[in-house]
């Protein structure tokens, strides 16, 4: 008998109550967060969508094996037990532990990049975009033709356009192009996956033109869950047989260990060169720690380790997949635009499409944020013109190429009954829909502004 019910492979063993609040209690704690959920206390907050870095909840093996954290300065345990889980997944020969995935991604960037380079993307994800920036080199997005089609049913809308890729680098000169980065799956690009076939062809472009490639591999577990569903060549290997061959493509990885490894903080960078190694590990020791820990206590290498391995599960891959879809599913079959095929991480809900009566520079996606929050308690974060919108000479706001809300979903944390809600606060949200008003901004930061900005209503 094949039951339809994909229930939560795990039981309950530890509870966390979530303190209830009334729609006039979220007016008000909305209105003294400056209209940016960043700023709401997590007590204010029933279902916490805002993101799943750092968000999971561990297992019981993870928790034991942090009884068995080494905190030695140098040459932990448990220091050799994280390498040694690194390299089972990625194959790279050097690994560098990093306390989270921006730390990895600084180090990198600053090295390879600076003034007059510049870096291709699937898509940049913000830190990764703002460490880039920060370098001052350029942060180039080159997705895919298919992801501009928010219905399109083709299942890798996370690929990279090869062809754009190939060209922009004959015309910017293969010697100005700092690292081409590929992120699994693009987070900023709806959380779609990206394709074996895909990966190949940019390496390919990179090999040709002598030029890194990165692997940002925050969730290649969940990418090889879809890579395993859709390519047919990989539908009898492993999860972790077809991440450790995306990773056999690049020269170097960074990884945020919040996503897909299960834990509550950590990363790393894994390279495939001894010279840029012991460069950037003079880097790593100035800013994050020694070689053997970077950052992290013992107990948290020890997390990881075994992180690594849960995050690889079959029955675990299987029903995360199955319930991020199942929140998408039911939104998008009230009439709620969402990127579709659902990702594996989060539901991404086109905002701009939501509320055509909202123009980018009155940020719709920053209002459907206020309204999830304010009608139902529900955070999420809004990708779109408040995170990304730059300004051209005039101060005039050049939008994002779109206006997303996300709805990241917390590893392990939520039930189905939690999802049922969140599924039931959006029949609140369209009533309300030809009522919502958009924002305007009244105080942000040059650098991921989106984190702190304070907004005002309009209308
Ligand atoms: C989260 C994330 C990062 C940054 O990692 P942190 O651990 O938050 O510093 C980089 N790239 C991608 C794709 C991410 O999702």
């Amino acid at each position: 008998m094949q039951f339809k019910t994909i229930f939560e492979p795990f039981r309950v063993k530890m509870v966390e109550p979530i303190r209830m609040t009334t729609e006039s209690e979220r007016n008000e704690f909305l209105k003294k967060a400056h209209y940016n959920p960043f700023l709401l206390n997590s007590d204010q907050v029933l279902i916490d969508l805002l993101t799943d870095s750092g968000t999971s909840a561990m297992s019981s093996r993870q928790w034991a094996a942090m009884m068995e954290g080494d905190e030695s300065y140098a040459g932990a345990r448990s220091w050799t037990r994280f390498e040694h889980a690194v390299r089972h997944v990625t194959g790279m020969p050097h690994i560098l532990p990093t306390h989270q995935g921006r730390a990895a991604e600084r180090i990198l960037y600053s090295h390879l990049g600076g003034p007059g380079k510049v870096f291709f993307s699937n898509t940049h994800f913000d830190t990764t975009r703002a460490n880039i920036e920060f370098s001052g080199s350029e942060a180039v997005d080159l997705p895919c033709l298919e992801s501009a089609d928010r219905e399109s049913p083709f299942p890798f809308k996370g690929n990279m356009d090869t062809e754009r890729l190939a060209k922009e680098v004959e015309t910017r000169g293969p010697a100005n192009v700092a690292a081409v980065v590929l992120t699994v799956t693009n987070n900023s690009g709806g959380g779609q996956p990206v394709s074996m076939a895909n990966a190949r062809a940019v390496a390919t472009i990179c090999h040709r033109f002598h030029i890194p490639l990165v692997l940002d591999m925050c969730r290649i577990a969940e990418n090889a869950y879809f890579v395993h569903q859709h390519e047919p060549e990989f539908e009898s290997k492993s999860y972790l047989e077809i991440a450790h061959e995306m990773c056999s493509l690049a020269d170097a990885c960074v990884m945020s260990a919040k996503k897909d490894a299960l834990v509550n903080m950590g990363g790393f960078l894994t390279l495939r060169d001894e010279k840029l190694t012991h460069e950037l590990t003079n880097l790593l020791i100035i800013t994050e720690g020694f070689t053997t820990y970077g950052g992290l206590a013992g107990r948290d290498l020890e997390a990881i380790a075994v992180g690594l391995e849960e995050g690889f599960e079959p029955d675990y891959l299987r029903y995360r997949a199955r319930s991020t879809a199942y929140l998408g599913e039911n939104i998008r079959a009230k009439g709620v635009p969402i990127i579709y095929p659902v990702g594996g991480h989060a539901v991404y809900v086109d905002a701009g499409a939501l509320y055509p009566h909202i123009p980018p520079h009155e940020y719709p996606g920053q209002a459907l944020v206020c309204e999830l929050y304010r009608l139902g308690g529900v955070r999420a974060v809004e990708i779109g013109s408040a995170m990304f919108g730059k300004y051209d000479a005039e101060g005039q706001l050049i939008p994002a190429a779109h206006e997303l809300v996300r709805l990241a979903i917390p590893r392990r944390v939520y039930t189905q009954s939690h999802i049922d809600y969140v599924s039931e606060v959006f029949d609140a949200v369209l009533a309300n829909r030809h009522n919502t008003h958009g924002f305007k901004i009244t105080f942000e930061q040059p650098f991921l502004r989106h984190f702190t900005a304070h907004f005002e209503p309009l209308g």
